[in-house]
């Protein structure tokens, strides 16, 4: 039986895809189609794992417009398993709890609300602090 359309890309959007080089198995995010490392064409899809952990991160007091309701909030540099830096928004977790170092997980959340106009929702990536690990 055949996964329905839609199916297949909602899975593609809630995962973390990016590229794996097929000459030198270095892992790529986000996707560029040439490989950072060897500079060969790179344009396997790689499911990257969500997980990684905090090289460093900034709290903001003020959000730009369209994000005030979050407010204030932590962005990090997350370094994932793979190799890869990406930044990213923290959730679930408080300023004051967030460390260098600290083992982090992908999570789905919305981003933020176009208003009634269209009715369209952003959903994206942000990290929570990985539970069951200290
Ligand atoms: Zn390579």
């Amino acid at each position: 039986m055949e996964i329905p359309r839609h199916w297949r890309l909602k899975k593609q959007r809630y995962a973390l895809m990016g590229e794996v080089c097929p000459h030198c198995d270095a892992k790529i995010f986000p996707p560029r189609d040439v490989c950072p490392e060897c500079h060969h064409e790179a344009k396997e899809l790689f499911q990257f794992s969500g997980k990684g952990e905090i090289y460093s991160y900034t709290t903001i007091y003020e959000a730009p417009s369209g994000f005030d309701s979050n407010a204030p909030y932590t962005v990090a540099l997350i370094k994932l398993n793979e190799g890869p830096m990406l930044t990213a928004q923290l959730t679930d977790v408080e300023a004051a709890q967030v460390q260098i170092g600290m083992p982090v997980e992908m999570v789905t959340r919305k981003m933020r609300d176009d208003g009634d106009e269209r009715g369209m929702i952003v959903y994206g990536y942000k990290f929570r602090k990985r539970v069951g690990v200290t």
